[in-house]
Parts: C-alpha cells; sequence; structure tokens
C-alpha cells in the first residue's frame, strides 16, 4: 500500500511570489546567500557607498559573506559522542573546521573519494570530523569550494529545534487566538473557523461546537485519520521520552499548569478528536469546509466548517473510529498521572469506539457530494483496529483486546519487514511496537519475542542502507514520493522505536543522521524546517505563511520535500529528468512538494525528542 500518497490533493490558489520563488531556487543550486541577507547586504552596501568604499572592496566583502551550497550539513549541529560527516558536491581534496568566534582552524581533515550517487545526481565526497567533540559554534572551509554554513556541537544541539517544532502545533490551533509571542513578534491571529454545522452526510443537522484541533496542514480543514497519526505519535513521544521533555516549556496559554508542555498541546487536539465522536460512538470523518479557502488568514476564512460523514447510515468511518480508539486508549494512559478525570473520559471513548468497530469492521471513507477537501481515503481499517486494539490492551489489560492481536498478528507480521512501515494509511506497526513496548506481562511472549526480532532485523537493513547512501539518508529511491521528508522521519522513528526494543547505538545514529538530511545535508543544502539554521527554506504551502505581512514563514515547520510523482505545475514544470531527490521547489505553490502536515511534523517531534539529552 502507498503510504504518504497524494489522496489530499489540494485544490489551492496561488498567491503572489511564486516565480520569484522559483528563481530564488535555482539560485540555490549554485551559490547561497546566508538567510535575509539579500536584504541587510543591499542596506549595508548602500551605507558603505555612501562612506566611499570602492566597488572592489565590496566584491571582497560579499566573498567573505558568501556561502557554498555545494558543502552539505547539519545547520543545527552536532551532538559531541555521534559521528560528523558533511557531503562535498565540488571536487576538492581537505576541509578545515573552523571556530566561528576567531576563524580559527580546529581540525583538518581530506574528503574521502567521491561516489555517484543515483538519487541526486550529485557526486559526493565526504568531510568527516568526528574527532571534533569540544562543544562550540563552527563552520567548514573547503579549499576551491568555499565555507558552509555555521552549525554547532553541543549535547543540546537539537533542544531549540524540538522547542520550535513542538510549538509548531501550537500555531497550528483552531478556534482559538494564536500568538507567537514576543519571540515572534507579527505571528499572531484572532480566532478562527468559529461557526460550525452538520453536513448532511454526516446524519446530523443544525449548528456543532466548532473550536478545537489543529489545521492539518497548510489548509485549514480537520480530519480525524491524520490527527490519529499525528496525535498518536506526539503522545508515544512523552511516553518515551518523557523524562527529558517534562520541563521543557513550550510558552501556551496552559503553561505552568502542572501537566508538561507537550501534553497540554496534544490535548488542544486530542478534544477536538472526542468531540467527532457521535453518542453511538463512532466517529466522523473530518471537518472542513466544502472547498479550500483562498490563501487567506484563518480569521478570514468565513467558509463554513462542515463534519462531514459518509453519506448514508453509520455515517461514521470505521478507519476514523479506530484511530480515535487508538489515540484516545494512549491518552487513557498518559494523563493518568495529571487529570484522572480526562483520562477515564478517554478510556470510555475508546472502549466505546472500539465496540462500534467491531459493529461495523469496514465503513470505508469516500468524500461525498460537493465535498472536495482532502479525503484521507483507506479501503481497509484493519490495521486501524489493531493499532486500537493493542492500545486498548496496553492500557488495560483487558483479555478480549489480546485475543484480538494475537489472533491477527499472523495477518500483520510482514508489515514490520518493510522499512518505514508507518503512515496515515498504515498503522499496523504502531499496533505492534506497542504490543512489544507495553511493559505488561500478561501478553503473548511469543508474539512479542516475533515483534521484536522482525524490528530490530528491519532497522539493521536501514542502517546499512543508509550506510552505502551517498547523503547517509534512509530514503532510498523509491521513497521520494508526497511527503518524502515526512517518510525520512518516519524511518527515525522506526529506528529509536528498534532501539528501545533492542538497544543498539546504530539506530540511534542513523536516526540521527535522517535528522541531518532534514537539517541541511541534502541535495539543496537546504534546512527544511521553517525558521531553523542558516539556510532554511522560505515558502511553505501553508495559508497563514502565505496570508500575513511576516518576511518569514511560521516557525518550526517541516516541508514535505522531494517528490518524484510532480503533482503540481510547479514540480512539472521543473527540468524534465531530474534525479527523484532534486524534485522539489521551494515555492508555495508546490503542494506536493512544500506543504507542512500534522503527521510529518509529529514524526519530527518524535525524532528530535529522541536525541535530545
Ligand atoms: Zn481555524
Amino acid at each position: 500500500m502507498l503510504r504518504f500518497t497524494p489522496v489530499r490533493e489540494l485544490n489551492h490558489t496561488l498567491a503572489s511570489g511564486d516565480c520569484e520563488t522559483l528563481a530564488a531556487n535555482r539560485s540555490q543550486e549554485m551559490t547561497g546567500s546566508r538567510r535575509g541577507s539579500s536584504r541587510s547586504s543591499s542596506l549595508r552596501i548602500g551605507l558603505l557607498l555612501l562612506l566611499g568604499v570602492s566597488v572592489a572592496m565590496l566584491s571582497e566583502l560579499r566573498a567573505a559573506d558568501s556561502k557554498s551550497t555545494q558543502i552539505k550539513l547539519d545547520q543545527v549541529g552536532y551532538v559531541p559522542n555521534s559521528p560528523k560527516l558533511a557531503m562535498v558536491t565540488s571536487q576538492a581534496s581537505t576541509f578545515e573546521v573552523k571556530r566561528v568566534s576567531d576563524n580559527g582552524t580546529v581540525f583538518k581533515g581530506e574528503l574521502s573519494a567521491a561516489s555517484q550517487d543515483p538519487d541526486t545526481g550529485d557526486l559526493v565526497q565526504i568531510a568527516d570530523f568526528s574527532q571534533v567533540k569540544e562543544p562550540g559554534n563552527y563552520y567548514l572551509d573547503v579549499p576551491g569550494v568555499g565555507q558552509s554554513w555555521t552549525f554547532s556541537i553541543r549535547p543540546d544541539a537539537f533542544s531549540r529545534t524540538y522547542y520550535l517544532a513542538m510549538r509548531a502545533f501550537y500555531g497550528q490551533r483552531c478556534g482559538t487566538a494564536v500568538d507567537m509571542g514576543s519571540e515572534f513578534p507579527g505571528y499572531t491571529h484572532p480566532a478562527c473557523h468559529l461557526k460550525g454545522e452538520f453536513h448532511s452526510s454526516s446524519g446530523k443537522q443544525g449548528e456543532r461546537d466548532n473550536v478545537g484541533g489543529w489545521h492539518d496542514a497548510g489548509d485549514y480543514g480537520r480530519y480525524v485519520v491524520n490527527s490519529g497519526i499525528s496525535t498518536g505519535t506526539v503522545l508515544w513521544t512523552w511516553e518515551m521520552f518523557g523524562p527529558k521533555l517534562k520541563n521543557i516549556k513550550l510558552n501556551i496559554p496552559e503553561s505552568g499548569n502542572g501537566t508538561p508542555d507537550i501534553l497540554n498541546e496534544a490535548r488542544w487536539n486530542l478534544e477536538w478528536m472526542l468531540k467527532m465522536q457521535d453518542e453511538d460512538g463512532g466517529v466522523w470523518h473530518k471537518q472542513t469546509s466544502e472547498h479550500f479557502s483562498g490563501f487567506i488568514m484563518p480569521e478570514e476564512d468565513s467558509l463554513t466548517s462542515v463534519v462531514v460523514g459518509t453519506g448514508q447510515a453509520p455515517y461514521k468511518s470505521t478507519c476514523a473510529t479506530a484511530d480515535l480508539a487508538a489515540v484516545a486508549a494512549i491518552a487513557a494512559r498518559v494523563y493518568l498521572p495529571f487529570d484522572a478525570k480526562f483520562a477515564k473520559q478517554n478510556l470510555e471513548a475508546a472502549r466505546k469506539a472500539w465496540l462500534w468497530t467491531e459493529k461495523y469492521p469496514n465503513v470505508a471513507f469516500r468524500n461525498p457530494q460537493g465535498i472536495s477537501t482532502g479525503e484521507y481515503g483507506d479501503s481497509s481499517c484493519s490495521d486501524e483496529r489493531l493499532w486500537a486494539a493493542a492500545e486498548l490492551w496496553r492500557t488495560s489489560g483487558d483479555k478480549n483486546y489480546n485475543d484480538y492481536v494475537v489472533k491477527q498478528y499472523p495477518d500483520f507480521r510482514l508489515t514490520l519487514d518493510a522499512p518505514a512501515p508507518e503512515g496515515w494509511r498504515d498503522v499496523a506497526a504502531m499496533g505492534l511496537w506497542t504490543y512489544a513496548l507495553a511493559s505488561r506481562k500478561d501478553g503473548d511472549g511469543a508474539v512479542v519475542a516475533d515483534i521484536r526480532k522482525r524490528t530490530a532485523q528491519a532497522a539493521q537493513k536501514i542502517v546499512e542502507s543508509t550506510r552505502n547512501n551517498s547523503y547517509r539518508v534512509s530514503l532510498r529511491s523509491k521513497d521520494y514520493v508526497w511527503g518524502s521528508n515526512g517518510v525520512a522521519a518516519s524511518y527515525g522513528v522506526e529506528l529509536l522505536v528498534a532501539n528501545a526494543l533492542a538497544p543498539d547505538p546504530a539506530f540511534v545514529e542513523t536516526a540521527l543522521d535522517d535528522l541531518h538530511y532534514l537539517l541541511g545535508r541534502n541535495a539543496f543544502s537546504l534546512s527544511w524546517v521553517t525558521q531553523v539554521g542558516d539556510n532554511p527554506y522560505h515558502h511553505p504551502h501553508h495559508r497563514p505563511s502565505g496570508a500575513d505581512k511576516n518576511a518569514e514563514p511560521w516557525p518550526g515547520l517541516l516541508s514535505g520535500g522531494p517528490n518524484a510523482g510532480r503533482q503540481d505545475d510547479v514540480l512539472k514544470k521543473l527540468r524534465a529528468g531530474l534525479p527523484p531527490a532534486k524534485v522539489y521547489a521551494d515555492d508555495q505553490g508546490s503542494y506536493a512538494s512544500n506543504e507542512i502536515a500534522i503527521n510529518w511534523q509529529a514524526s519530527l517531534v518524535f525524532l528530535l525528542a529522541g536525541v535530545l539529552p
């Protein structure tokens, strides 16, 4: 089955700036300039000209300021005791690591022999500076090529990025005013989408409470299926890495209420998901306008937000209902120490949803007449039910859920052998991993042992193929699909889960490789998280970023990434025959390669949390 497939084709509206960004993208192929430098350096140059500085002197100043995108490294950084590699795609022989503070050289090395990378078409040499462990801020100098973006080496190198990536969910909140605070002045909007109604396809009519949830992606819709894997992954992040996260304040309205902020933020979406449950236990599939809005701020979107059902009894969909069951079952565990009443409410909702799926095991969802927003369609909900049963068992210990998982296991165990086996449509791996991660003693020992073994074997294969990849990324040629950056982050999730089930430092190192790829060690020398690193992408397909007055997009958002499928007009216009990892445009109009989305954001958060000290 496909993962991260183009099911949610966006009926997008292009906003101004698209041509300009294409040009910007092309210039990045050659030599990049520091973020925002075009504006600030022209200002500075103007001043210098006034002071009588000669043009020759100016060109020297520019050269000193120039950075080469032929050097690709993690623009955030590296942790001291992990391997540290950069990729160089212009032929050279040596490199130096220099301190930012005084340009002093701390390490000199030789570049590796070049290897031809089929996914990018690049000839890649590797600079290995793993020996540099002293915390500090550095850059690479490659004689004949230029200088790299800066990076840091520190045990907590990724703390700030975690903060921004997790806090980005707050920026996606619907039904409330959002203000990113004094750190990001201007990143604010009044409450949006306050009015809601039941669509005729839902089996109900009239107004309904509309507040809550996260805007799903670049659009303003809310979708239970994608919320399921996203919220589930965030709750897992807490469950696996909680001790590292409990004191990280996200500066959100609930900060300081006694509950860790990651759980405060997840609750915003979870409460909306719970509202999507009907009295009979079933869960409506989504709540969106009938079609996508233009590129406007959320509070300006006057289209009515409608609860959408399947159009005929029982109106709710099995995948959405099972996803809610799984997520609410996790919530019943993780919120227990902080809010026992809320935990109980979640367990009841999960049990009720499960019973509904027993009665209706395969009600698929298709967009009903008149609805054209993302579909998140899925013909099989048996993997969602497996996940729900496994989470319900892990929380409650009830024998019937355990029996269900054990009985279903032979049908799903092979999913563990495929790399990056989870995505919003394929959640069987989530179900099996949670079964093996549970600390209960009443599970089936043989099943747990088999899940452990298969997960470790799959992770070992990922480690090997990543070592053989010129850019040291786990993505294979066929992984450059819609949301490939989400796939890269999912590899990281899988590796860290494997490390929890069968610890191996190579699993963590390879997960770090995937993070390095997302943060700049890629063919574009681009950080794919907004406002992170010296050279981040600038033009996500994200309505608030496109519609507001801020120069930079909203912070902490992961781009979808290269997509050989070319499902939008911007990608279709790129040169024919581009290698798969190069089919990308930092262009708002490229919804197939540059949209943001909560599901791959959640995988990024998990990955970042996993590598925090
Ligand atoms: Zn909204």
